[in-house]
């Protein structure tokens, strides 16, 4: 188009006549690579909608995932303050890097002593909550399942496991464990997180039709947690 082709005129190539990339996840926001592009590898992705970049190395224009199969479908290119950067957006279709990892940028340098505490507020925030304060969900979805099956409010998914019974909730179970295997394959935190609380759910499901009180179960926890045992 032409307003493209104003912006493309205004774009600031390096001495070598290259403009480096940085390639981020559009959903988990994950920085995933960082690669050059020249005129031709720009061109190439805005026409193909997939990510081609200039491999230095090879001295050739490169189709990220033409040989692995793990190409990225673009879906934004911003270009920085003084158009000298592209911040391109994707919908990976596998690990960015050629390892295997997710990201390139999977090695960490450590810092130095002055530097600052690089926890996120949130991650501090939680560290620093008391244990009921944190368990609170818990006890609040145990009391909702337990409201569920004694009221059975049409159209609700908990009403439909108690309706189904035992062997229904049991099948879930099974699911559940089974997909959270496969996302920690996968090292797919996105995906695991999801089906750890699919699994907590449908576990919780479980205690309440076999009428275990979840405070058995920590219990026991905490018990283990005073007196280790060696199994
Ligand atoms: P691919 O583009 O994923 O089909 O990979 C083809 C080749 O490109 C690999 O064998 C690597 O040499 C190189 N390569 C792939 N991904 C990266 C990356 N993120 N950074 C640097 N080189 C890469
Ligand atoms: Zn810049
Ligand atoms: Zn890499």
């Amino acid at each position: 188009t032409l307003e493209q082709q104003e912006i493309l005129d205004g774009i600031r190539w390096n001495e070598a006549g290259l403009l480096p990339a940085i390639v981020q996840d559009d959903k988990t926001l994950e920085v995933l690579m960082f690669a050059y592009m020249n005129p031709e590898s720009l061109k190439l992705s805005l026409e193909s909608g997939q990510t081609w970049f200039w491999s230095r190395s090879r001295g050739e224009l490169w189709h990220k995932g033409g040989t692995s199969g793990n190409t990225q479908a673009i879906t934004s290119i911003h270009y920085d303050c003084d158009s000298d950067t592209l911040l391109v957006k994707v919908k990976p279709e596998g690990p960015a890097c050629h390892t295997g990892e997710v990201s390139c940028f999977y090695r960490e340098l450590p810092l130095g002593s002055k530097a600052v505490d690089n926890k996120p507020a949130e991650e501090v925030h939680s560290a620093e909550k008391t244990a009921g304060e944190r368990f609170e969900v818990l006890a609040e979805l145990e009391r909702i399942i337990a409201e569920r099956e004694a009221e059975r409010p049409e159209g609700a998914y908990t009403t439909y496991l108690f309706d189904k019974g035992v062997d229904k909730i049991l099948k879930k179970v099974g699911e559940e464990t089974a997909e959270t295997i496969i996302a920690a394959k996968n090292k797919d935190n996105a995906e695991l997180r999801l089906e750890v609380s699919d699994l907590i759910y449908h576990l919780l499901v479980l205690l309440q039709e076999r009428k275990l009180p979840l405070d058995d179960i920590m219990a026991e926890l905490s018990a283990r947690h005073e007196r280790p045992r060696r199994d």
